[in-house]
């Protein structure tokens, strides 16, 4: 323990003076997630480098900077509803819980199976209770609990997912990364009912794949 301990201050220190960490709210909730309780044993002693890893079939957790930085982004406020689709390891669902607090809720969406499964032990075991997670094609977002306060999706869109637009609340905001072969990160704020989108620097990620995600596993090299 003491030993992850001292290597994920070695990390945030990092991300602090490279400008993606800029708030202790943030700080404090990657604190009371640690990473390596979201992978496979062998794999833990590599929590803490800033690399994607992988979680299960040929997917990946994102690498703690990407997670930071969109997290920063969404600006999530306590007691908010949020949408997250991709819920992987459930680590960036975590992160959320905390920082929606107790009387907000995360609804997760994750297409495969052995995910969810993954997904819902690694939340049970730390106790968030606020997060639920759904199988299904988070293309088209989660309607059973719409509209969202926030919407962050962590694979890789073609383009943004009309349903996902419509399921964000009106002065909402969703951070979702778009693009086939490297993706740029899209900020997108709905005010009085006008959609407007910010670029936010270049990644790479996973595709998204379903009805309104790419059709194939093939069509993006990510
Ligand atoms: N947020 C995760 C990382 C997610 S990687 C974490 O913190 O660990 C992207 C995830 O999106 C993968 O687990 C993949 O299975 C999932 N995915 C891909 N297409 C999807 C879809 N249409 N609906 C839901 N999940 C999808």
């Amino acid at each position: 323990m003491a030993y992850h301990q001292r290597q994920l201050d070695a990390l945030i220190l990092l991300m602090r003076a490279s400008g993606i960490l800029t708030s202790k709210r943030v700080e404090d909730a990657v604190r009371e997630n640690p990473r390596h309780l979201f992978l496979s044993e062998e794999l833990q002693p590599h929590a803490y480098l800033d690399r994607a890893l992988p979680t299960k079939e040929g997917q990946t957790i994102s690498q703690p900077s990407t997670v930071v930085q969109m997290t920063e982004l969404l600006d999530v406020e306590r007691g908010q509803k949020i949408l997250e689709i991709g819920t992987g390891s459930g680590w960036q669902a975590a992160i959320l819980s905390t920082l929606a607090g107790p009387k907000g809720d995360v609804y997760s969406v994750e297409s495969r199976e052995s995910l969810v499964k993954l997904s819902k032990e690694n939340l049970r075991r730390l106790g968030r209770m606020n997060v639920h997670v759904k199988q299904g094609d988070g293309s088209l977002g989660f309607p059973g609990a719409a509209p969202y306060d926030r919407v962050i999706v962590t694979a890789a869109a073609p383009d943004v997912p009309h349903s996902l637009i419509h399921q964000l609340k009106n002065g909402g905001k969703m951070v979702i990364p778009v693009g086939k072969t490297m993706q740029e990160l899209r900020v997108i704020e709905k005010k009085d009912g006008v959609v407007t989108t910010r670029k936010e620097g270049l990644y790479l990620f996973v595709p998204l794949v379903g009805k309104e995600g790419f059709r194939s596993k093939g069509e993006t090299s990510a």
